[in-house]
């Protein structure tokens, strides 16, 4: 992906890569450490282990494997998916969350950068998961790989052609489809929360074609954080969820006041998927979305 983005890139970075590309994987480092020294083993073990003492609905079921393996790498996305949303939705759990967001650019190392915290917390969820569901050890090999490989490919700052792109997101979280959801507009960041399979957001009416001002126009991260010496270096990334007051759910006023300006700037939905150029796939929405800093 690191590749693609030098060979094809999406949109100029505004920060750069050298400097922020460290830092991201710095913390990925740092991660990768606290996880093997916190947790005796990660999903795959815990799938070993739930199978030999016999937890979980599939070791409990007398399922065909095929379709075990199948349903619960499907399950498996869910709650990702479902755990993106309430990171979103709860003020508290949004504070680290926000680490991931507060990244000026969008590549492909954007897509490794998450709160020591939160990796915790994903750690437990996806443990707690694998209990419950008691999935083959197949199907959570597979959901490991498919997870960490499209969470590289839909951060890459890459360029796909249009079409391609349209057809490939009924299939996989493109990056095209991701970047809405790393936009600094309210609305958009609460959309596209998939990392893997794109149905959910189109399922639970969370889906964005694209960006209003386009991927071009678009501006990453969040609102009142656009320092790159804080958010793009490590101890700013690590003190981040200690900042500040998280707005919760106060109105948007934008949204309310200004529908003529966002029909103005809809130049995304010229790219719309499936949209002749200059039709718009989506009138503004008129529900306000909280405010997130
Ligand atoms: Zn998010
Ligand atoms: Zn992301």
């Amino acid at each position: 992906m690191a590749r693609w983005e030098i060979l094809a890139p999406r949109r100029p970075l505004a920060v750069g890569k050298t400097v922020r590309g460290v830092n991201n994987l710095g913390l990925v480092a740092l991660n990768t450490l606290l996880l093997r020294l916190l947790f005796p083993a990660a999903a795959v073990g815990m799938a070993t282990f739930a199978a030999r003492q016999g937890w979980g609905l599939f070791n409990y079921l007398d399922t065909p494997y095929l379709l075990a393996v199948v349903v619960s790498v499907v399950a498996m996305d869910f709650v990702i998916w479902l755990q993106h949303v309430m990171v979103h939705a709860v003020p508290a759990l949004w504070r680290l969350h926000r680490v991931h967001h507060a990244d000026l650019d969008y590549d492909v190392t954007t897509g490794a950068r998450f709160h020591p915290i939160e990796m915790i917390l994903s750690m437990i969820i996806k443990l707690a998961t694998v209990a419950l569901l008691g999935p083959p050890v197949l199907a959570v090999l597979i959901f490991e790989v498919l997870l960490n490989g499209t969470a590289m490919f839909n951060h890459g700052n890459v360029r796909l052609p249009l079409p391609l792109d349209c057809v490939l997101r009924w299939l996989v979280v493109t990056p095209d489809m991701h970047r809405v959801h790393h936009s600094v507009e309210d609305d958009e960041a609460n959309s596209n929360f998939g990392f893997n399979l794109p149905w959910w957001d189109r399922l639970f009416g969370t889906y964005r074609d694209q960006p209003r001002r386009g991927h071009d126009g678009m501006t990453i991260g969040i609102h009142g954080y656009r320092d790159p010496k804080q958010v793009d270096r490590l101890p700013g990334m690590l003190a981040l969820p200690f900042r500040g007051r998280v707005t919760g759910y106060a109105i948007n006023r934008r949204e309310w006041s200004a529908p003529k300006e966002r029909e103005a700037t809809d130049a995304g939905q010229a790219h719309a998927c499936g949209a002749a150029p200059g039709h718009r796939r989506h009138p503004g929405r008129g529900v306000p979305r909280p405010v997130r800093s």
